[in-house]
């Protein structure tokens, strides 16, 4: 007898219902973790060694089972925290008033060139735009490419092209960003097909790299950056 089964039986053992989950997690914490078994009026292993050994055996199975639900729970919380808000607040740059108005200005041009390139990646559905915090990112979850105030504002036309056909690229490979977030085989997909969108060199490519650190002072070379410029066959330097 499992313990939802356990939960919805009453005193003579008899099936009266299906027990509620909150239930099942009930019966689950207070009869099986937390009281003494002696307690338990339903435990068919009340006496004896044998009956002890049991006991010890369904405790483990159980908190085993409560081990995996934590998993679970915990697991899935992180899954969409980090396909639905890969932006923290921490890196944002600060902009003067000018670079605030140029950022607005810039909108609509960022608007059609995605438009543009998402044809070019054979998009069907259309993407949506956003202001990240810092950096350029594409969420999957709502379909949409975040750019920072600071790329609008500072960054010239070919390299924000650049990184916009990257987070394109991404959305074109939906369902793989979404279950492989930020490894770097998705990266090194979305670099290759972002120079073969816009028909750009490795090199116009580190100098948008290198652009975009000098624009947003949070940003860095991270070792994942190195690597991805050593598979395109350049060298990334500090800028
Ligand atoms: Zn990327």
């Amino acid at each position: 007898m499992d313990f939802a089964e356990h939960a919805a039986r009453g005193e003579d053992g008899a099936r009266t219902r299906r027990a509620l989950p909150l239930e099942v997690l009930a019966s689950l914490v207070l009869h099986r973790l937390c009281l003494p078994h002696s307690f338990a009026p339903h435990s068919r292993y009340r006496d004896g060694a044998q009956g002890i050994a049991l006991r010890t055996i369904a405790f483990m199975i159980n908190l085993i089972k409560l081990l995996l639900l934590a998993t679970t729970v915990v697991g899935s919380g992180v899954w969409i925290w980090r396909t639905t808000d890969p932006d923290p607040k921490r890196y944002r740059a600060s902009l003067s008033p000018q670079e605030i108005q140029t950022s607005w200005k810039r909108a609509p041009w960022v608007i059609s060139e995605l438009a543009c390139l998402a044809k070019a990646a054979g998009l069907r559905s259309s993407l949506a735009f956003g202001i990240a915090n810092a950096g350029a990112h594409y969420s999957p979850f709502w379909h949409r490419v975040s750019i920072s105030r600071a790329f609008l504002a500072r960054l010239s036309d070919t390299d924000l092209r650049l990184i916009l056909a990257h987070e394109v690229a991404h959305a074109a490979r939906r369902l793989q960003t979404f279950s492989r977030c930020g490894a770097i085989e998705e990266e090194l997909a979305a670099d290759r097909a972002a120079l073969q969108m816009t028909g750009s060199t490795p090199e116009q490519w580190a100098e948008a790299i290198r652009a975009s650190v000098i624009a947003e002072p949070g940003m860095a070379i991270t070792n994942q950056l190195a690597l991805r410029a050593e598979v395109l066959g350049i060298q990334l330097e500090e800028p």
